[in-house]
C-alpha cells in the first residue's frame, strides 16, 4: 500500500511584490486557510525576503506557512547582499527554496552549492525545497533522466529525511512559458526521483518525501497534474500572484 503524503502548494513570488501585496495577497490567503481549516493541503508562500516580516505580522498564527526563496550556505559573515537560513527562520519562515533554475542559471549555482545551501537550511530546522529539472535542450537530447538523477544525487544533503526536504521537479522549459510536460512525462520523472532518493536516503524516507511539480501550473491544468500518483503538490510561480488562482490550484489536490 502506498504511503499517503499530505499535499503542499507552495507559491514562489520571485522578485514581485511591494508592501501593498501583503494585505492583498498574503492577507487574503491567510483568511482562506483559516476559514477552511482543516484544509486537506499545506499552503506555503515564498515572498521576497523584504516582505517576510510584514507578512508574518499580518498572518500571525494562521496556518499559512512562510518561506524564503534562497539562502546563503554560511551562517553569517562577509557576504554582502546575502541572507542566511537563520535570518529567514528569525522572520518566521519554516521553508526555503534552494537550487531554483533561475539561481542555477543567473548565479551559476552548481549541485554542490545547492547542497551546501540545503545543509545550511537543515542546520536551523528549515525544510529545504530542492529544485531540479532539465532544460529544453537536455530533454531534446534524451538526457532528462541523467540530468535529474545527477541533480538529485549531487544536491541532497547526507542527513536528508522525508521531514526536512521536499523535492520540486521543475523542467526549465516549462517555467513561465505556459508549456507543460504530459502527465506521463511528469509521472515518469517523479518515479525516477523517488527511486533515486530511495538509493540515497532509503526506501522508507523516499516513500514519505513530498515531490512537487512546478512549471506553468494554473487552475486549468492543476487537477490532472495533482492527481498523478507521485505528485504531492506544486511549486507555483506566476499563478501564485493571484490569490484566486492559487487557491483554486490548492483545492485541486486530491483529498
Ligand atoms: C517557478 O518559477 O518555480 C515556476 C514554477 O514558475 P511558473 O509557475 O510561473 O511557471
Amino acid at each position: 500500500m502506498s504511503f499517503k503524503r499530505r499535499p503542499l502548494i507552495a507559491g514562489n513570488w520571485k522578485m514581485n511584490g511591494l508592501l501593498d501585496f501583503v494585505k492583498n495577497l498574503a492577507g487574503v490567503l491567510a483568511d482562506k486557510v483559516d476559514q477552511n481549516d482543516p484544509t486537506h493541503f499545506d499552503m506555503l508562500i515564498c515572498p521576497p525576503a523584504t516582505l517576510l516580516h510584514p507578512i508574518k505580522i499580518l498572518v500571525g498564527k494562521s496556518g499559512l506557512l512562510l518561506g524564503g526563496q534562497d539562502c546563503h550556505m554560511a551562517k553569517s559573515g562577509a557576504h554582502t547582499g546575502d541572507i542566511s537560513a537563520e535570518m529567514l527562520k528569525d522572520l518566521g519562515s519554516s521553508h526555503v527554496i534552494v537550487g531554483h533554475s533561475e539561481r542555477r542559471v543567473d548565479y551559476n549555482e552548481t549541485n554542490e552549492v545547492v547542497k551546501s545551501k540545503a545543509e545550511a537550511a537543515l542546520g536551523v530546522n528549515l525544510t529545504a525545497i530542492i529544485c531540479v529539472g532539465e532544460t529544453e535542450a537536455e530533454r531534446n537530447q534524451g538526457i532528462t533522466v541523467d540530468v535529474v538523477k545527477s541533480q538529485i544525487l549531487g544536491s541532497i544533503p547526507e542527513r536528508a529525511t522525508a521531514e526536512n526536504i521536499i523535492i520540486a521537479y521543475e523542467p526549465v522549459w516549462a517555467i513561465g512559458t505556459g508549456q507543460t510536460p504530459t502527465k506521463g512525462q511528469v509521472q515518469e520523472v517523479h518515479v525516477l526521483i523517488r527511486k533515486t532518493l530511495g538509493d540515497k536516503i532509503g526506501l522508507k524516507e523516499a516513500e514519505q518525501t513530498r515531490l512537487l511539480y512546478g512549471g506553468s501550473v494554473k487552475p486549468s491544468n492543476a487537477i490532472e497534474l495533482m492527481d498523478l500518483n507521485d505528485v504531492d503538490g506544486a511549486l507555483v510561480g506566476g499563478a501564485s500572484l493571484s490569490p484566486i488562482d492559487f487557491w483554486v490550484i490548492a483545492e485541486s489536490c486530491p483529498k
